[in-house]
């Protein structure tokens, strides 16, 4: 494990946007803040400030949200042919596809992760997301409903349902997938035919703002999308409050999920929720543990464990448990640490310094609470926000360790003796987001998928994502689903007209 040197630096292109004034995307324009306020953003693997952004407040919020309404009630979005709007939609999937490397670049020099990640999974995967969205958009169709009508007796009628956009979707998201999360929340609105109001992450608003450049030169009509850059309590918390917001959509932390659902009561606004996770990820002994272990290592390790769906309490079977954290955690000493634009590097820092120092603080609780670290366990001694990949064992459920979500990478290793005992331990979380199971036992790997209570099951592979597969927690980790047909339901009224004959 080693930082590597970032010989390799940033395109010219990448430099050139990072410095030039940031504005935020109101109404089909790039304004400034109403205030006239910025914050600055940071590059996590130097710790230093790369670019001054708008910061919007209240005023901004309304500006845009009046935008959305008028965009969704009277332009030319309201009466866009279904397939028009897919067309639309289609365009941005291949502007980002264009754009790959550009965009690659900015997650890596704003959130830290790998270019070599960024450029095969995060990029690719907001692509086709728009794309796979944008083939719903002619395909959003209601059902005809033979009705019965018991007091009505002789009487016929024609029923039928309309699926209807929700109308001004405000949507907020997190830094850990930072044009990803917007792809996600973007292209089923837009499918749906909804306008949108989104507000990008404090830490990385930069892949989104080349988004809005992006999403204009498709052509989408003014209003249509408003991209907001600010922070949660001054920006976020007005979406999710606003009167003219009829839904609000937001990825992040379980605690503000909280927040939204209040802030939401006030109109009754619609709500969805992709909140954290404390994922189970178990190898029986029948396993493949030369798929398992490195599977194992990458369930967590992956974006430097900054992932909702992350494997971060890891089951294994005590006949092998000795075998397996061994084998996770050379897989751990041998991951290439560094910045992120070094084609050599594997992970990245994390994001700010802020998760930086809240996972030093979980490390540091849990040596306190007894745990030992097979690998890792501390912060590297370097510049930036790294943090080295970190097993640890010794722990039992009521740690702070087992319990919270950490966001970072560290995972927790813990033996079972046999399946009831597993399932107990692995449903004693409250969270529900995914998990793994490794095994050759295809009966047990389905009675397993069937017994814990989470939103996804990888059986012998783990952070399998696409934009045709349902995603979203059970219990706390959220309400409703990401990706997959089942989004639709998130952005859809259902009208029922019924007509006497
Ligand atoms: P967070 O505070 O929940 O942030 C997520 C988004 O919500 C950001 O855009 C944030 O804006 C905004 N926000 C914050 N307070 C708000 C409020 N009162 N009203 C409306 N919006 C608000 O998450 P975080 O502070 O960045 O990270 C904290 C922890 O959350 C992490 O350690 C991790 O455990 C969890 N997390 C989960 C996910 C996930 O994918 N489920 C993603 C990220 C983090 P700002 O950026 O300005 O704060
Ligand atoms: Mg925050």
């Amino acid at each position: 494990m080693s930082i590597a040197d970032p010989a390799h630096a940033f395109s010219q292109i990448t430099e050139s946007f990072v410095k030039a004034p940031k504005r935020m995307l109101i109404d089909g324009r790039f304004v400034d803040a109403t205030s006239g306020q910025t914050f600055s953003v940071y590059n996590p693997a130097t710790g230093e400030v790369i670019s001054q952004v708008a910061s919007a407040d209240a005023d901004d919020v309304d500006l845009a949200v009046r935008a959305a309404r008028r965009a969704f009630e009277s332009g030319p979005w309201s009466t866009m042919t279904p397939s028009e709007r897919g067309k639309l939609i289609w365009r941005i999937g291949d502007l980002i596809e264009q754009h790959n490397d550009e965009l690659a670049e900015l997650e890596t020099i704003d959130n830290g992760k790998p270019f070599a990640v960024a450029q095969v999974a995060d990029v690719p995967l907001a692509a086709d997301m728009f794309r796979y969205m944008a083939g719903w958009a002619t395909k959003i169709e209601g059902n005809t409903i033979p009705i019965s009508v018991p007091y009505a007796p002789g009487a016929q009628f024609q029923a039928f349902t309309l699926r209807e956009p929700v109308g001004v979707v405000g949507q907020i998201i997190p830094w850990n997938f930072p044009l990803l999360m917007a792809a996600w929340k973007l292209a089923p609105a837009l499918a749906c035919g909804n306008t949108v109001v989104l507000k990008v992450a404090e830490q990385t608003p930069l892949s989104a703002l080349r988004l809005a450049e992006l999403i204009v030169e498709a052509g989408l009509p003014d209003g249509v999308v408003n991209i907001l850059t600010g922070f949660g309590e001054t920006a976020g918390a007005p979406i999710a409050a606003h009167d003219g917001v009829d839904k609000v959509a937001f990825t992040g932390s379980t605690e503000v999920g909280k927040l939204i659902v209040q802030a939401a009561a006030g109109n009754l606004k619609k709500v969805t929720l992709e909140l954290g996770g404390k994922s189970p990820n178990i190898i029986r002994r029948d396993a493949d543990l030369n798929k398992a272990i490195p599977g194992a290592a990458e369930a967590i390790f992956f974006n430097q464990g900054q992932v909702c769906s992350a494997g971060s309490r890891l089951y294994v079977d005590e006949a092998i448990y000795d075998d397996v954290v061994a084998g996770v955690a050379e897989e751990s000493n041998r991951i290439k640490v560094g910045h992120g634009i070094h084609p050599e590097t594997q992970m990245g820092p994390l994001v700010s310094d802020e998760q930086f120092n809240r996972v030093c603080s979980y490390l540091q609780a849990g040596f306190e609470a007894g745990a030992v670290a097979a690998s890792g366990g501390d912060k590297l001694d370097h510049p930036g926000y790294f943090v080295k990949p970190t097993v640890l064992t010794d722990v039992s459920h009521d740690m702070k360790v087992v319990q919270e979500e950490i966001f970072g990478p560290v995972v927790t290793a813990m033996p079972f003796k046999d399946d009831e005992q597993l399932v107990g331990m692995a449903n004693d979380t409250h969270y529900g987001l995914a998990a793994g199971v490794w095994t050759r036992d295809v009966a047990e790997a389905h009675r397993l998928a069937r017994a814990i209570r989470a939103g996804t099951v990888w059986v012998n592979c783990y952070s399998i994502f696409d934009a045709a597969l349902p995603f979203g927690g059970y219990k706390q980790s959220g309400w409703g689903r990401e990706m997959g047909h089942a989004v639709l339901e998130n952005y859809l009224e259902t009208k029922s007209v019924c007509v006497a004959m």
